[in-house]
């Protein structure tokens, strides 16, 4: 697949999208399930996510205002599950679906990775390999909050 680079292209894209077994639309090029995904077009770096729910809205996302996932799952672009909403609702949902593992999310991210890893993890195989393994920590997660669609 060629990186999609007109909003046609991105469009293409998410129409291409089987939905998992949570009836999200995960973003094929995502390498890693439950992070935020980015495309750029001409020279400029979209939110797939915003990307989505600007379509089913039709016009930008209000400013102020931020694309919220229903499901919780950032790399997933299923526009029945995206709503525009504030950043006080958006912590607010967070917290109350998941009290135990809040802090979990607010975890800064893991320290920049030896060149080795890096280099490793952009091999086509092991990516596959990666995105795999964090699509399966990703529904065991889902599956102990009990979330499902
Ligand atoms: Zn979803």
């Amino acid at each position: 697949m060629t990186a999609p680079n007109t909003l046609e292209d991105v469009y293409r894209v998410f129409d291409s999208i089987v939905p998992d077994k949570y009836g999200c639309h995960q973003w094929p090029r995502a390498a890693v399930i439950g992070y935020y995904c980015k495309v750029s077009i001409e020279m400029q770096s979209y939110k797939v996510h915003r990307l989505a729910l600007e379509r089913k809205l039709g016009r930008p996302i209000r400013s102020g205002f931020e694309c919220r996932h229903a499901c919780d799952c950032k790399s997933c672009v299923n526009p029945e599950h995206l709503e525009e909403g504030t950043h006080q609702e958006n912590m607010e949902d967070r917290a109350l679906r998941y009290p135990e593992s809040y802090d979990h999310f607010k975890k800064p991210k893991h320290p920049a990775h030896s060149q080795k890893l890096k280099d490793w993890s952009n091999s086509p195989e092991n990516k596959e390999r990666l995105r795999q393994a964090s699509l399966a920590r990703w529904e065991k997660h889902r599956e102990r909050q009990g979330i499902s669609q």
